[in-house]
């Protein structure tokens, strides 16, 4: 993989992630105003973090960040794009499709095979 393609890439996650994160934070102004107009939940408010917020996202959402931020490290680590079973390279064009995904086609199909016995 060449550097202007990593690059594309690093862009799409990027973006990606972005996506989500504003989810987030649109949940956390809500939150916010919510805790605003009600004296009474303030103590419930304080109660909740970051992680409460986070827990919001949906399972895959919260998956999808993980996956993308392995894979921004990965390319810090000029590993990206290598499967992380069989240490061959991801095709380009899985990788355009998916760009945070850890493992080649057939390691992936491999897998899904395994846990449908
Ligand atoms: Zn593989």
């Amino acid at each position: 993989m060449d550097a202007q393609d990593q690059k594309r890439l690093k862009t799409l996650l990027l973006k990606r992630r972005r996506e989500i994160f504003d989810r987030l934070h649109r949940f956390e102004s809500d939150w916010e105003a919510l805790s605003e107009r009600d004296i009474e939940m303030e103590e419930e408010a304080q109660k909740a973090d970051l992680t409460g917020i986070f827990d919001q996202l949906d399972e895959m959402e919260q998956n999808e960040i993980e996956a993308i931020d392995r894979a921004l490290t990965k390319m810090a680590s000029a590993g990206y794009g290598t499967c992380e079973k069989c240490l061959r390279r991801i095709s380009l064009r899985r990788l355009e499709t998916l760009p945070a995904s850890r493992f080649c086609k057939s390691c992936t199909q491999k897998e899904e095979q395994r846990t449908r016995l």
